[in-house]
């Protein structure tokens, strides 16, 4: 964050990909949410699928980064694990209810 408030507004060079939206501040992405981006995975999230002619993400056409297969793997891992976890909550919560 300290290194985005010593840069003054009229200093920064900001461009925005016209078709995905993603944002570049003197050479650096960041994520629409505002926390530094990955050139990579936006290529594998977005431009490559989406981007189209007009993307300007450098990286466009790459391959490595994330991708919402990846994603989706991830995201099953940790719906798994808190379903788990809610189990056995639950286990713990009628174990205490018919004691
Ligand atoms: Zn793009």
């Amino acid at each position: 964050m300290s290194e985005l408030r010593t840069t003054s507004d009229l200093t920064m060079k900001r461009k925005e990909c016209p078709t995905c939206q993603a944002l570049w501040i003197d050479g650096e992405h960041y994520w629409k949410t505002g926390s530094k981006g990955n050139e990579l995975d936006l290529a594998g999230l977005v431009c490559n699928r989406f981007g189209g002619s007009n993307c300007i993400n450098p990286l466009k056409g790459e391959d490595g980064g994330d991708t919402w297969e990846r994603r989706r793997g991830d995201m099953e891992i940790g719906f798994k694990s808190r379903k788990e976890k809610m189990e056995d909550d639950r286990k713990k919560l009628e174990e205490g209810f018919f004691d």
